[in-house]
């Protein structure tokens, strides 16, 4: 049967794109279709954006901390209009990058939204389009109904859209989007309130870096209220009421629901080729993110597994090169690399000490916790707090997780010493790069503790 393209993907985002392109590159005649803006939620409404944000909160701390290095500094404020202006540019531009480097690769691209007609059908606006395989890239979005009320918060995409800051902010939630923008708003110069209903925030990571994680957002003067998620949300006429527990009520001009996202799979129309749903309605995959249904595979959150950028790029390339390029690929992701880009950052690879526990190691566990140089020359407070994980039995590293001033840049280069399997005899022989931060990796010599393995459950 003869189709009109080798391969058709739903979705343009970081992950799409980089199937589609890998895919024309390995001579197939490719489409992708994109409802949105082309580079979907990293680079127009996540990642990037999100990042620019937190360059801007960044110089609240080195506007703060210039007048010790000597500096004297007149009146400085934050004009959010003019960052708004310049985001809106850079996304602007960035979309027309991803725009050229997909008719550069030969992938035509559709505006509008997609729905798959049946098998090998694709239906956008009044075109019927068929292709051998159906790749299905469309991501996530906020969820909307975690709490009652909840829809009527803002999220993060209305967030990044803002022109203007609320002077008091509620944000609900303690994962990586509700940490990230409580830190960058406390810094902008916002009066914010972290509602989560853990004692800690950031499930997930390690405890040690939760628990600093909590006092660094106290510390830029974010309200915590552990086990404290609002029952209810009501709208008011000056903005957003939330009740919370023990009766007490709570009033917010604006509030950001950060209580997670869910994949985008609604109307696709994945019921005409028999796929069945999984929970919050992600599409299920095995190890090589085929679907149930023949051709037709997902890559990315619209999977919800590790909803991660550069997990969706490389489960999208590695596809691609099993269906065109004569090789069979799978993604290993044992060991990704993750961040929170609050201030300072929390950045982690391997697992968390407990986790490590659990799954059957006995564990040395090497910490330091100091002020670095650049924070006791002006009497700043900040610290920087650094693990390692390593197996008593096989010497090996199993995990590094770290929360201060550029973990993610320190963390990533770690990565490539965790993946290789590095031990820690191998951190040891390393010469440390001074004066740097991220030479006490190196020149951790004692173990603080040691913990016994536990049978795996
Ligand atoms: P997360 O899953 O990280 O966090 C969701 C938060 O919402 C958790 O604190 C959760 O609480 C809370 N929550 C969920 N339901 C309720 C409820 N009914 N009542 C109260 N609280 C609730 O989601 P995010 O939206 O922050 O981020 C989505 C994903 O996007 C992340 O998991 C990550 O993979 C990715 N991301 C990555 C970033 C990065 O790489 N830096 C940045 C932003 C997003 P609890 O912990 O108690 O379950």
């Amino acid at each position: 049967m003869a189709f009109d393209y080798d391969l058709i993907t739903l979705g343009a985002g970081s992950g799409g794109v980089a199937a589609s392109r890998r895919a024309a590159a390995l001579g197939a005649k490719v489409a992708i279709v994109e409802g949105s803006r082309v580079g979907g939620t990293c680079v127009i409404r996540g990642c990037v954006p999100k990042k620019l944000m937190m360059y801007a909160a960044q110089y609240a701390d080195a506007l703060r901390e210039a007048p010790g290095y000597g500096w004297s500094l007149g009146d400085a404020r934050f004009e959010m209009p003019r960052w708004a202006q310049a985001k809106a540019a850079e996304t602007t531009r960035l979309e027309g990058v991803y725009r050229q480097l997909l008719a550069g690769s030969g992938v035509e691209l559709f505006d509008g939204w997609a729905r798959v007609a049946g098998p090998n059908q694709v239906v956008v606006g009044d075109r019927t389009l068929s292709a051998r395989h159906l790749l299905i890239a469309t991501g996530a979005a906020p969820v909307r109904d975690s709490i009652p009320g909840i829809g009527h918060c803002a999220v993060s995409d209305d967030l990044l859209d803002l022109v203007d800051l609320p002077q008091r902010a509620a944000v609900i939630g303690s994962g990586f989007i509700a940490v990230e923008f409580a830190s960058i708003l406390a810094r902008l110069g916002v009066a914010v309130s972290l509602y989560y209903r853990k004692e800690l925030p950031l499930r997930g990571f390690d405890d040690d870096l939760r628990r600093r994680a909590a006092q660094a957002l106290q510390a830029a003067g974010v309200r915590l209220h552990p086990n404290g998620a609002p029952g209810r949300i009501d709208k008011t006429a000056g903005g957003l009421r939330l009740h919370c527990a023990g009766g007490e009520a709570h009033e917010f001009e604006f509030a950001l629901n950060a209580t997670g996202r869910r994949p985008n799979t609604e109307r696709l129309g994945l019921e005409t080729l028999g796929i069945e749903l999984g929970p919050h309605g992600a599409v299920p995959v095995d190890r090589r993110r085929h679907t149930a249904a023949e051709g037709v595979y997902a890559i990315g959150d619209v999977t919800n597994h590790r909803n991660l950028t550069p997990v969706a790029i490389a489960e999208g390339r590695a596809l691609v090169e099993s269906l065109f390029g004569g090789a069979t690929r799978e993604v290993d992701l044992d060991l990704v690399a993750s961040a929170v880009f609050m201030l300072p950052p929390v950045a982690t690879i391997g697992p968390t000490e407990a986790e490590a526990i659990a799954a059957g190691h006995a564990l040395k566990v090497f910490e330091a916790d100091f002020r670095p140089m650049r924070q006791t020359f002006f009497g700043g407070a900040e610290r920087s707090y650094m693990k390692l994980l390593v197996d008593a039995a096989t010497d090996r590293v199993l995990a590094v997780h770290m929360i201060g001033a550029d973990a993610p840049e320190i963390v990533q280069c770690l990565a490539v010493a965790l993946t290789c399997g590095a031990t820690k005899a191998q951190f040891d022989r390393t010469i440390a790069l001074h004066p740097t931060a991220a030479e006490e990796f190196v020149l951790m010599r004692e173990p603080t503790r040691v913990a016994a393995a536990r049978a795996p459950a």
